[in-house]
């Protein structure tokens, strides 16, 4: 009986993993701390300049798995602004 729940556990845990892996596939593996392998999901730390760059850094090779991987770089710029002290409410 245990066997069988054991077989169960682990072709559970396969199917799980396969989901993961064909989501992680469409969608990519985000972080804002740094490229993360979408292999192994180790994270580089980008203290280099060219990490920065959108047109030159558009792949990489993991260093703890060895895999490469392709890169998007999406960079966010918000813009908050204020109305002057002096203006009143009336439109
Ligand atoms: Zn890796």
């Amino acid at each position: 009986m245990s066997e069988y729940i054991d077989n169960w556990r682990k072709q559970k845990a396969a199917e799980l993993q396969r989901e993961v892996d064909n989501y992680d596939r469409l969608f990519g593996v985000s972080s804002t701390d740094g490229p993360a392998c979408p292999h192994c999901g180790n994270t580089i730390t980008p203290d280099e300049s060219f990490y920065y760059s959108e047109d030159r850094y558009l792949e990489d090779i993991c260093e703890a798995c060895g895999k490469k991987f392709r890169v998007e770089l999406n960079i966010q710029h918000t813009w908050t602004t204020y109305r002057e002290l002096e203006d009143d409410d009336t439109p």
